[in-house]
């Protein structure tokens, strides 16, 4: 059966960055397809390759191999039905709320009368009826993304995507956004066709949109396509919410996998090196507290976001690193803590270093950094120097978050220590301290 041609498609989309021994696979065969009426969340953990679907998808970037079709046909450039609205919309100070709703009209040859009526009846529509003649500095941030909203609409794209677009906000002011966008989308009152937003955050993704596609990193790739059969507007406490938020919480934490995999290797080694999940070491030990005194020593990782009060992403990230280290395994979205977990949830602050620095010196990583200070004649290295050497594995600004991460840890664990004047890593042994 051939149903109406779809909106978008994207097939067998893999998007590579750099080349050589830099080739970095960030999107690999992606299939998807976004029919008129949907309103679709990309969902997925932060380098999963969100936003480089999205510049594919607005035609901001070719990918490297595969096809996107508009409507059907083959996209050829920049795609003038679909916008972007971004985590944090560049406004330009110098123009009132009213122009800078107008430039993309302007830029689209709209004559100026018709810009002043679309734009103002745009702006009312996102509740800001009277802001018309403001600066952008004059408000706050949760109006500035509403301008923002008005500019992409203004144009009326069809297909109108959403980077991330309530994550540079304080909460209420997200949640606030939230309601309002959904009730201009469910009221039919949006210019738009379909809506696909990109988010990192769970329970935004279940509240808003009506299909869900999960996504995981390493590499970027689509693991389950969903259908949200709630109905609109959506409470967020309700069983059957709960239910998909869980079911969603069991695809995005996975399985542990066997530990090799698991620890990845070391920088320069063939296979791949694990990016380390920036955490909050207190936080991890929390987690690992609370869960162990559970009789099962398990728990949901849905019911401990809430209890929390966590974001999903960050309390995943937390998962995952108790799971490289040991002190925990993840199954259907449950996490179990470990004996070695339990150890370390019960011991006093220098045990507690100590058994994470036991744990740390295992991964490759570390391996390798530690083996490299010890070589170096002061046992130290210019923190640029080791980020350049991260940088064969990967992107800079990831490679800039793994070391951040590796000194943190390995301050924490005593090992390492950074000297803050001269950037440089050293290390922190026993023998140093003896030979001075
Ligand atoms: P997300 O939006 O899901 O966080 P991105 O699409 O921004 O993910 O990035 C996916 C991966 O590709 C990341 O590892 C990122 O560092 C890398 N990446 C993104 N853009 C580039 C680029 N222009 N050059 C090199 N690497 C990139
Ligand atoms: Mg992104």
């Amino acid at each position: 059966m051939e149903g109406p041609t779809p909106l978008l498609e994207l097939q067998n989309v893999t998007q590579a960055y750099g080349t050589g021994a830099k080739r970095f696979v960030a999107v690999s065969g992606v299939s998807l397809t976004i029919h008129e009426g949907e309103f679709v969340a990309l969902l997925g953990p932060s380098g999963c390759g969100k936003s480089t679907l999205l510049r594919i998808i607005t035609g901001l970037q070719k990918p490297s191999e595969g096809r996107v079709l508009y409507r059907g046909q083959p996209l050829a450039g920049v795609n003038p039905h679909a916008t972007i609205v971004f985590q944090t919309f560049a406004l330009f100070p110098w123009l009132t709320v009213q122009h800078n709703v107008e430039l993309g009209l302007k830029a689209r040859g709209v004559p100026k009368p018709e810009r002043r009526e679309r734009a103002i009846a745009l702006l009312d529509k996102v509740g800001l009826d009277g802001f018309e003649t403001a600066f952008p500095r004059e408000l706050s941030g949760g109006m500035r993304q509403k301008v923002g909203f008005a500019r992409a609409m203004a144009v009326e794209p069809e297909l109108l995507c959403l980077d991330e677009p309530f994550s540079a906000l304080d909460v209420l002011s997200a949640e606030t956004l939230r309601g309002e966008l959904l009730d201009l989308w469910t009221g039919g009152e949006l210019p738009t066709k379909a809506i696909l937003l990109v988010t990192h955050n769970i329970e935004e993704a279940v509240y808003m949109a009506d299909r869900i596609v999960i996504m995981d990193k390493d590499p970027g790739r689509v693991v389950r396509d969903m259908k949200v059969d709630l109905p609109y507007p959506r409470s967020q406490k309700s069983a059957s919410f709960l239910s998909v938020v869980d079911t969603v919480y069991a695809v995005l934490a996975g399985r542990t996998e066997a530990e090799y995999v698991e620890m990845g290797t070391a920088p320069g080694q063939p296979g791949r090196t694990r990016n380390l999940p920036e955490i909050d070491i207190a936080g991890l030990a929390i987690v690992l507290e609370l869960v162990s005194q559970s009789p099962t020593r398990s728990a949901n990782l849905y019911d401990l976001a809430r209890e929390l009060k966590l974001d999903s992403d960050e309390l995943l990230k937390l998962a995952e690193a108790a799971e490289l280290l040991g002190f925990a395994t993840i199954d259907e979205g449950d996490i179990r803590v470990t004996d070695l977990g339990v150890e370390f949830a019960e011991a006093d602050v220098t045990e507690r270093k100590q058994l994470f620095a036991a744990r740390i010196r295992r991964l490759p990583i570390f391996e390798w950094l530690l083996d490299m200070l010890e070589k170096e004649e002061d046992h130290e290295m210019q923190w640029d120097d080791v980020q350049d050497l991260l940088e064969r594995e990967f992107p800079s600004e990831e490679a800039e978050r793994n070391v951040e991460t590796v000194v943190e840890w390995g301050r924490y664990g005593e090992l390492l220590a950074y000297d803050d004047s001269r950037e440089v890593i050293y290390l922190e042994t026993p023998e140093r301290e003896e030979q001075v």
